[in-house]
């Protein structure tokens, strides 16, 4: 359950329980998926709580929204401010913030003419980490970079994402791993992807993808373990078999793969450098120091 009698959610500028939230049934977010929105993680830090990347976060809704059309005036720092108190007023430490902005009635295919903010959160302890997925390349391809704003995060773009994770849990598998329309791997349902070969990183390039904070954040691990890595396109023929290769994004932190298209990964996950990753990201997100091991370094 996301929330009960007691959450407290920012709507409509102002907080309000989430039971009691009213919208109206009129608009084009609902009837279209023309609405954009983040996901965001708090950790529990220092006795308090600390979103990571809040701001990257948030600079990239405000990005999303501008793409889109749709008119809206929060700051950063406002957003960021707002959702700490919503954090608050819930008591939650180790959460989930998922902000969504909305448009007022219309529906006439026009850009948005005002919109309103939901910062919502729920209660989150990641389960993620310690599983390791089966995945299968989708018959779903993603959304095509001509024919919407792919960097933006966009809440129509989401059905695709149903469709392709149903078809994987359909056939028996964990996630899908979606191509672009060209036939080069690209991401799966809601998180960025990375496979690992002769101790070198591989993940797609930006421009079919959205570009991921986490994605970022593992590139730049990747830079201080002095890991070599690499953006570019290749084809799921070129990942299976490969020593390792994991999903990442906000919420599925870094996430081991076990095979692709039922064909397993080389290495054992503990002795891959994507398991050293896994390591480093989650003292990154816990600030916690980060000691590389001798048998890897
Ligand atoms: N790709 C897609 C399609 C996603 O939904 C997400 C999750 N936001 C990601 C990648 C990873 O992005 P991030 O690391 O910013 O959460």
């Amino acid at each position: 359950m996301y929330y009960n009698e007691n959450t407290v959610i920012y709507f409509h500028g102002q907080f309000v329980k989430a039971a009691e939230a009213k919208t109206d049934l009129y608009s084009q977010s609902l009837h279209y998926g023309y609405a954009v929105f983040e996901g965001i993680r708090s950790y529990p830090i220092n006795g308090g709580t600390k979103m990571f990347k809040g701001k990257e976060h948030y600079d990239r809704l405000r990005h999303s929204a501008k793409v889109m059309r749709i008119p809206f005036e929060y700051t950063t720092e406002k957003l960021m401010e707002l959702t700490y108190e919503v954090l608050k007023r819930n008591n939650f430490t180790d959460a989930y913030i998922r902000p969504i902005v909305l448009c007022s009635p219309n529906m006439a295919l026009s850009k948005g003419k005002e919109s309103y903010i939901a910062i919502e959160t729920w209660e989150w302890t990641n389960g993620y980490m310690s599983n390791k997925m089966k995945i299968m390349t989708s018959s779903y391809r993603r959304p095509n970079a001509d024919a919407f704003h792919v960097d933006a995060k966009v809440s129509g773009h989401y059905v695709n994402s149903i469709l392709a994770c149903q078809e994987a849990k359909d056939n028996g598998f964990d996630e899908a791993l979606v191509l672009d329309s060209n036939g080069f791997v690209a991401e799966s349902s809601g998180a960025n992807i990375f496979y690992e070969n002769d101790g070198v990183l591989y993940t797609a390039p930006k421009g079919n993808i959205l570009p991921g904070i986490t994605r970022a954040t593992v590139i730049g691990i990747c830079k201080e373990l002095n890991i070599p890595v690499e953006e570019k396109l290749f084809t799921p023929a070129e990942m299976k078999g490969a020593d390792a290769g994991f999903f990442c994004g906000t919420a599925a932190e870094v996430v081991a793969l076990s095979s692709l298209d039922n064909v397993e990964f080389k290495k054992n996950w503990e002795d891959s450098l994507s398991y050293v990753i896994q390591q480093a990201y989650k003292c990154k997100v816990l600030e916690k120091p980060f000691q590389l091991q001798e048998q890897v370094a």
